[in-house]
């Protein structure tokens, strides 16, 4: 798992720069970051049900083998707590008690409804969580990522362009928050998974949601002065923010899960402009 908080850290002079992140959120996700980062380590060598899985057969992970031992259940609720008590420090007023007495319960089902993209199953659970899907959405990505992202190491996927050319994880099967553009491998477009943090290869010149590949209705903008871009698609309206790698830039150094956070500024003005981010 890539050290999010350092990287966080180090954004910090571009984020003053944009104003892309506050003072609150900034210690928010710095905190959140650690305590993902403390339930990973606790997770020690996970095993989640692979039988019957391989590359033949992607995306990797299978839902309906899902299975979630006592010990993974014990680490992920403490994780739940955990970031409940940090959400309250800048926000008092939330009461996350219902969603806290129910998750061990749940915890299986939230799973495979995120994977499976379910956001039903999150709608009927409003009520009795006393949270809106948003907030549900938000505590259920964060508190499952460590498992995805130490489940997506230990199966150590080497996944070729032409095993999966899909705009979903060939690891979790979920959807991608960012994107990048690798000037010294011929330009290649790698998409990164937002729950897992795998990455794949995916035709630069191809919508990533609607699989569009008409040139007319696709396009991008360079954010001035920056290595980031948007890909649009006129067909789906749907966009994906990119980070261009120069040549001398090392890929690796490169932490696409805090890239997101620290460009919502992108978000917002092409949700003004009527795309949205799928
Ligand atoms: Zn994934
Ligand atoms: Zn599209």
């Amino acid at each position: 798992m890539k050290n999010h908080s350092e990287y966080l850290n180090k954004k910090k002079d571009f984020i003053r720069e944009n104003s892309s992140l506050s003072e609150n959120f900034f210690t928010f996700y710095t905190g959140l970051f650690e305590l993902q980062q403390k339930a990973y380590d606790a997770l020690g060598e996970v095993s989640l049900s692979f039988e019957s899985c391989g590359k033949d057969n992607l995306p990797f992970l299978k839902i309906e083998h899902l299975k979630l031992d006592s010990k993974i259940l014990d680490v992920l609720n403490i994780l739940a707590l955990d970031i409940s008590s940090e959400i309250k420090k800048t926000n008092p007023g939330m009461d996350f008690s219902a969603f806290e007495s129910s998750f061990v319960t749940d915890a299986t089902d939230l799973l495979k409804s995120l994977l499976a993209k379910d956001y039903s199953y999150f709608e009927l659970k409003e009520k009795a969580y006393k949270l809106d899907i948003s907030e549900i959405l938000f505590m259920v990505h964060n508190i499952f990522k460590p498992l995805m992202i130490k489940a997506a190491e230990n199966a150590n996927l080497k996944i070729e362009k032409e095993d999966w050319l899909r705009g979903d994880c060939p690891f979790c099967g979920y959807l991608p928050d960012f994107s990048k553009i690798v000037e010294s491998v011929d330009n290649k477009r790698k998409l990164h998974c937002s729950l897992c943090e795998s990455e794949w290869e995916f035709p630069r010149l191809q919508c990533h949601v609607c699989g569009n590949d008409n040139q007319e209705t696709l396009g991008y903008y360079e954010y001035e002065g920056t290595d980031y871009r948007i890909y649009y698609c006129e067909h789906c309206k749907s966009y994906i923010k990119a980070l261009k790698i120069p040549k001398l830039k090392e890929e690796s150094n490169i932490d696409l899960a805090v890239e997101d956070i620290v460009t919502g500024f992108l978000d917002s003005s092409m949700m003004q402009k009527g795309y949205v981010r799928c």
